[in-house]
């Protein structure tokens, strides 16, 4: 089941504050969806994700057909039970990483023909199965298997920028399996719900095109894909500007595997609810930390011997400890930069741990504060606070 409710839109812009519903709770929307791989999002527990205002979170569908396998999703009655997480999750498709795959991979009509990276294993991956798989994973938000459009085919440096006609071919072979998706998941009586992605490259005619396939084909939300891929960042934010908007009003909308904090800002005002993106938790464990006043580095020698946490205004368990007071309001239970500095030079698994906290925190507060902005009409004057904080530098 889904429902959505919009609560209040920005005359300004095409943010939008809504509720969305689902099988196994309601999100607050707009919302980031932190990424949980294998099951996990790396490093946290699902107490801290619970504790830090997580309300959904990812999983991969390929990545958990691999291993542990479908038999023992089966025996768990699904990816929740198994993961000991009660609120929703949605899953990808899978099409992605077969995607990914690169020339280990065969697309054709059908599906995809593929070696496991695992074992070797000959498998194939089509629409029919993506459903068959995610409706044993009884993932709250099922996503139609697609073909990723690329910007770039073929090797770097060989190859080419994706052609119109290229982009038109993907496109039309997502829209296909859109609704080969659609019948096979009520075949399944998949008791979730189901997203239709909007393909189409870099071209927005064959943006509107996909798009309005998709709304005739009546799916409960949709998502953009096929952004964030290695176009230059003008590009993306020409498919941002748009694409969600033009989506159904009374249905969600997700961008996916976007972004950066100003990417999520600029989405939120092009009227996109739902994001995803391993940037978070990727950069953290990489030492690259997000924070009100900008990013920080923290194997830089500069924070050698700072006693302050990674971002003194935040109240997460990494900045601010067990009490949740932050550094500015004069709370000092907080990790230190020159303790997390530490941790990362001597390799220790407590560094990755807490600014993954961190930056997932911080993520989930930058939309926090954006639902509270839309709810008292001051969205605008948010998004002009956080551009000018941003730049301050840490
Ligand atoms: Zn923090």
């Amino acid at each position: 089941m889904l429902k959505f409710d919009l609560i209040k839109t920005d005359p300004d812009s095409h943010a939008r504050r809504g509720t969305l519903t689902l099988n196994h709770g309601v999100v607050q929307t707009p919302i980031f969806m932190p990424v949980g791989t294998y099951g996990t999002v790396k490093g946290v527990m699902p107490r801290s994700l619970h504790d830090m205002g997580a309300q959904i979170i990812l999983g991969n569908t390929f990545h958990l057909w691999m291993r542990p396998g479908l038999d023992i999703m089966q025996s768990f009655g699904g990816l929740h039970q198994f993961e000991q997480w009660d609120k929703p999750i949605l899953t990808d498709s899978g099409g992605f990483q077969v995607w990914s795959l690169g020339a280990m991979r065969k697309i054709s009509e059908e599906g995809v023909k593929f070696a496991s990276p695992v074992n070797g294993d000959k498998l194939f991956m089509s629409p029919e199965v993506s459903m068959q798989i995610q409706t044993i994973l009884n993932s709250d938000i099922v996503m139609q298997l697609d073909e990723c459009t690329p910007y770039w085919q073929g090797e770097k440096g060989s190859g080419h920028i994706t052609t119109e006609a290229e982009a038109r071919v993907s496109m039309e072979l997502s829209r296909r399996w859109a609704l080969r998706s659609k019948n096979e998941f009520e075949r399944l009586q998949n008791p979730n719900a189901l997203f239709g992605i909007v393909q189409g490259g870099m071209f927005e005619h064959l943006r509107q095109e996909s798009l309005e396939a998709l709304v005739e084909m009546d799916f409960p939300g949709y998502a953009v894909g096929g952004v964030s891929v290695g176009e230059p960042k003008e590009l993306m934010l020409q498919i941002m500007a748009h694409t969600p908007h033009r989506l159904p009003q009374h249905k969600p909308r997700y961008l996916m595997g976007v972004g950066t904090p100003e990417d999520l800002v600029e989405g939120v005002a092009q009227g996109v609810d739902m994001f995803d993106c391993v940037m978070p938790t990727r950069n953290a464990r990489n030492g690259t930390i997000f924070t009100r006043y900008g990013d920080l580095k923290i194997r830089n020698a500069r924070y050698k011997a700072d006693p302050q946490p990674l971002d003194p205004s935040c109240g997460c368990y990494a900045c601010a400890g067990s009490s949740g007071v932050s550094w500015d309001d004069g709370g000092r239970d907080g990790f230190s930069r020159a303790y997390l500095h530490h941790l990362d030079r001597c390799g220790e698994m407590l560094g990755p741990m807490l600014t993954t906290v961190h930056n997932l925190h911080y993520y989930l507060n930058l939309m926090r504060e954006v639902r509270e902005s839309l709810e008292a009409g001051q969205f605008s004057a948010l998004r002009a606070r956080f551009k000018s904080e941003r730049a301050r530098g840490v």
